[in-house]
């Protein structure tokens, strides 16, 4: 079996109709695209900048940034690297940084909204990532999103950036893609509206779970309760996905879940345009995907979105794979 993955390192996620899906890697700096690349990835959907945050006893400089960003970009010679932006606060916290205690982290002052209250955090990274999109295919990705005041304001940040850039003669990719984690219910109920203002969608299940089913990732008391096979959150999953069609743009998913064996033939017929997840699982994702055929994993997406309990339809789902 594992003779069998590893003959699809080289191989696209395309399904027995002709249907292909980008088959991305998360990664948490620099060191982790060897494994990236050894697994077959063709791309890199989540570059999680905390590491660099919370591995040093201040802020990285722009310096510093760029140099992890530009590795990163180099090495993965012109796939795409979506990088996002710091998210810091929740249950990552910054040694350096005076982060207030909270009844509820992760309802508070988190990721992006530390970034739109401290400009220059963001600026500096925006910045970085700019200078890194001169040396390979970087893509900017926000966490943390609820409104389009968000999405507006960190734009305009980002042309500041550029025409700063731009100002000193430092090469970058004027046409740099900006795109947004779907991992509120808020943006899942209007995905639409939030397509037409950004370039690329990510839905980052772990945060999107928690957020829709009012359950703590984290908390083992409820781990039982944490499901994303509940029918309220794969409809979130599905209205995110129509909305990023509707609105004319791709949409990938960055959670857990794009690596569980068992969700992928529902995302594939919901439409999922990329999956992204620890280097490991590529391959398995890659196999699946290629026994599949898409008229029937929308059949099968029809049946499960009628069903009332995850248990249903997770056995469905087995079901459905019998017959592969
Ligand atoms: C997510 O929320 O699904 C996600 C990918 O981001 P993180 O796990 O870093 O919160
Ligand atoms: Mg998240």
């Amino acid at each position: 079996e594992k003779e069998e993955l590893r003959e699809l390192k080289d191989k696209t996620a395309t399904s027995k109709d002709g249907v292909t899906v980008g088959a991305w890697a998360n990664i948490g700096g620099p060191s982790d695209v060897e494994g990236v690349l050894r697994n077959g990835a063709d791309g890199i959907g989540l570059y999680r900048t905390e590491f660099l945050f919370m591995n040093s006893d201040k802020f990285p400089t722009e310096d510093q940034q760029f140099q992890a960003y530009k590795e990163v970009a180099e090495r993965m010679n012109g796939l795409p690297v979506t990088i996002r932006t710091m998210d810091i606060g929740g249950d990552k916290a910054l040694s350096y940084m005076d982060l207030p205690e909270e009844e509820n982290p992760f309802l508070g002052w988190r990721a992006l909204r530390v970034c739109l209250d401290r400009p220059e955090i963001l600026k500096t990274q925006f910045r970085a990532l700019l200078r890194a999109s001169g040396f390979g295919y970087v893509k900017i990705m926000l966490p943390m999103i609820i409104s389009l005041d968000e999405v507006r304001r960190s734009k305009a940040l980002l042309e500041e950036c550029k025409a700063e850039l731009k100002n000193e003669g430092i090469n970058f990719d004027e046409n740099i893609q900006l795109g947004i984690m779907v991992e509120t219910p808020s943006v899942a109920f209007r995905a639409k509206y939030f397509a037409e203002e950004v370039d690329f969608f990510s839905i980052g299940t772990n945060d999107l779970t928690q957020y829709t089913l009012a359950v703590d990732r984290g908390n083992e008391k409820i781990a039982d309760l944490y499901d994303s096979f509940n029918p309220g959150v794969l409809a979130a999953i599905k209205l995110s996905i129509e909305g990023a069609h509707a609105g004319g743009i791709s949409i990938s998913m960055c959670g857990e879940f794009a690596g569980d064996e068992l969700a992928t033939p529902i995302l594939f017929g919901m439409g999922l345009d990329a999956f992204s997840m620890s280097a490991i699982s590529v391959l398995g994702i890659k196999r699946n995907i290629i026994h599949l055929d898409k008229k029937e994993c929308e059949a099968l997406v029809e049946r499960v979105m009628a069903m009332s309990t995850a248990e249903e339809i997770k056995a469905e789902i087995r079901k459905f794979n019998e017959t592969l």
